[in-house]
């Protein structure tokens, strides 16, 4: 069976990363299913390259080298922060690229930070890839792929979908792609299952997504980039707030909390001098009346050229962080402050493009 299989060469390669094992045993006749198992194992660890498949004689290497390809993408750049922050660029098949990461806690727990578009449209004045603008949607595909080009660097057990993108309006590959990797397809963690309770997609707020995700799942945990309540600031600084009014995406918040609930992250960028007043955190609390949620505070992280109203942007110093956090716990919120990660290798959050 193996010798009829090495002999049937074909011209176009097929992409074997995101098949299926199912998929794996019917594409890879005449061998037997338990290599479709083998090499299913080893594409969900991230494994480089054929060669690297030690458990199949050279023989059916070569043969499925010159059939197929592991990858659609390839990593065309790789850096490491001192931190423990790896940030992958992807080439992908069209030339387009895009970046994923991989965070480190410096202790044990690794998180996987994924892109959803190449590019964004949603224009945030804070944020790099915003300037980008939009070329178009990645597909189930290549969102798997930066699953798997994580995992050949290391395990993690965590993964948030706040790259690049809206995540929101690329909704039905994003599905695709995670009904794969929570399938039981075991991709990425240490522990062989990752779980929805693992998996954070942020949304900038779109509130049509927000239904959606309520009424189809999957029920991953919710995570807004709120930015400000200050609706006209907020319009200012995020522009889908025209079409995505506070309001409603508060609406939208609490019928996603109706149908599943799980805590809500509000992720709050602090700008100096423009989101981080006493008034900010009171319209912010205000906001938050009614839901379960977490605020996420992410002192900005800069990125060169990025200007609001013609004033360039600047991170908050400290002491204005924590006051704006003191406020916010004053009226009774939960906090958390965003480590500031990756920044030397223009991987924290913000700085993606
Ligand atoms: S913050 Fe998110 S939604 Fe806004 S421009 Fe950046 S990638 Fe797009």
């Amino acid at each position: 069976m193996e010798t009829e299989f090495v002999h049937c060469f074909g011209i176009k390669k097929t992409i074997l990363a995101g098949l299926s094992l199912e998929e794996l045993r019917e594409l890879l006749k005449p061998l037997p299913a338990f290599r479709a198992k083998q090499i299913f194992r080893w594409l969900t660890r991230g494994v480089r390259s054929f060669n690297d498949m030690t458990d199949i004689s050279c023989t059916v290497r070569e043969a499925l080298e010159k059939r197929f390809s592991l990858y659609s993408s390839v990593i065309s750049q790789r850096l490491s922060d001192s931190d423990g922050t790896v940030k992958i660029q992807l080439t992908l098949e069209d030339g387009g690229t895009i970046e994923s990461v991989l965070l480190s806690d410096g202790k044990e727990r690794k998180t996987a930070c994924i892109s959803t578009q190449v590019g964004c449209a949603m224009g945030c004045v804070f944020c790099k890839t915003g300037g980008v603008g939009f070329r178009r949607n990645v597909s189930a595909g290549e969102i798997i792929e930066q699953f798997l080009h994580l995992r050949s660097i290391a395990a993690f057990s965590n993964v948030v979908i706040m790259g690049m993108g809206e995540p929101l309006l690329n909704l039905s590959a994003l599905r695709e792609a995670l009904d794969f990797i929570v399938g039981g397809n075991a991709i990425g963690v240490a522990d062989e299952s990752l779980s929805k309770r693992r998996i954070t997609v942020s949304t900038s707020g779109i509130i049509a997504g927000i239904h959606d995700l309520a009424d189809n799942g999957p029920y991953i945990r919710l995570a807004v980039s709120l930015t400000t309540a200050d609706e006209a600031q907020r319009e200012k600084l995020m522009p889908v707030t025209r079409t995505n009014p506070l309001p409603l995406l508060k609406k939208a918040l609490m019928y996603y909390q109706r149908k599943t609930p799980k805590r809500i992250t509000m992720e709050a960028a602090l700008l100096r001098n423009i989101n981080t007043s006493r008034k900010h955190a009171d319209l912010l609390a205000e906001f938050a009346q009614g839901l379960d949620v977490v605020v996420n505070v992410i002192p900005w992280n800069p990125v060169a050229g990025l200007r609001l109203e013609g004033v360039p942007l600047q991170e908050p110093d400290k002491a204005e962080s924590e006051r704006f956090i003191a406020a916010l716990q004053r009226r009774g919120m939960n906090v958390t402050t965003r480590f500031k990660k990756g920044r030397s290798v223009a991987g924290a959050c913000g700085q993606l493009g």
